[in-house]
């Protein structure tokens, strides 16, 4: 197979000078394939799904995050592969291609549940099982060929198995970092409060609100008045 740069998309949406992002560090030989997903609140909320193969991160972007219900099919759109060392990536990410916060909402490592990953992966049909901190069991991802979200969509479908479930919503029920613990409002305060104080990359619908808030809790955690950090470090009920 000739060699190719993976990671070429990856570079060319990116000003490095600009964004903190990983510019790409390579995959540990012999280790585990590493898992993971960011949520990410850019122009609109999703959730970033990554799965390591050949030493970099193969990622769908998936709007309205996983769900642990075998009936509910999640579109997941097939986007540039990123960096392994991605992976480790949260924080803010001020301007320019994906603008916003991202959080590392679940870790850890997958195996396939196929032979040859690069065949399913030409065929539409990836079989899998997740070993994450939020996300376990067998999963699948389906190509729509065309059916939804155009030639890049998939569906990602949990398979039944102990860790499905038909009525948990693992993004509300979960919806911390699994790194920091924080929530957006808590990595944007850790990070650069003050930044969005004119140019938001998100101003209108539903992120635009969102992001209003996130940015209005960061400056209150960060001014030391935060309910946030307060409720959560103190035994006593808010006043
Ligand atoms: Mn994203």
């Amino acid at each position: 197979m000739p060699k190719r740069d993976l990671l070429a998309d990856y570079h060319r949406k990116r000003d490095f000078s600009a964004s903190p992002e990983p510019t790409g560090g390579r995959a540990k030989r012999g280790k585990p394939r590493r898992y993971c997903i960011q949520k990410h609140l850019a122009s609109h909320l999703h959730y970033d799904f990554r799965l390591e193969h050949r030493g970099v991160l193969l990622s769908w972007a998936v709007p309205k995050g996983p769900s642990l219900d075998p009936k509910t099919k999640r579109l997941a759109m097939h986007v540039e592969d990123h960096p392994y060392d991605y992976g480790d990536f949260e924080g803010v990410i001020p301007s320019g291609y994906g603008a916003g916060i991202v959080m590392l909402w679940d870790a850890g490592t997958w195996t396939p549940e196929v032979e040859d990953v690069d065949a399913a992966l030409a065929r539409g049909e990836l079989k899998f099982s997740l070993t994450g901190v939020k996300m376990k069991g067998s999963w699948v991802l389906v190509r729509t060929h065309g059916r939804q979200g155009g030639d890049r969509g998939w569906l990602l479908i949990k398979h039944a198995d102990e860790w499905s479930s038909p009525d948990l919503d693992i993004e509300s029920a979960a919806p911390l970092s699994v790194t920091s613990g924080g929530d957006f409002a808590d990595i944007l305060a850790a990070d650069q409060p003050d930044l969005w104080q004119s140019d938001r990359p998100a101003r209108g619908g539903v992120a635009g609100a969102m992001l209003g808030e996130i940015i209005a809790q960061a400056a209150a955690i960060r001014a030391g008045r935060g309910r946030k950090r307060a409720t959560r470090r103190s035994p006593q009920p808010a006043r």
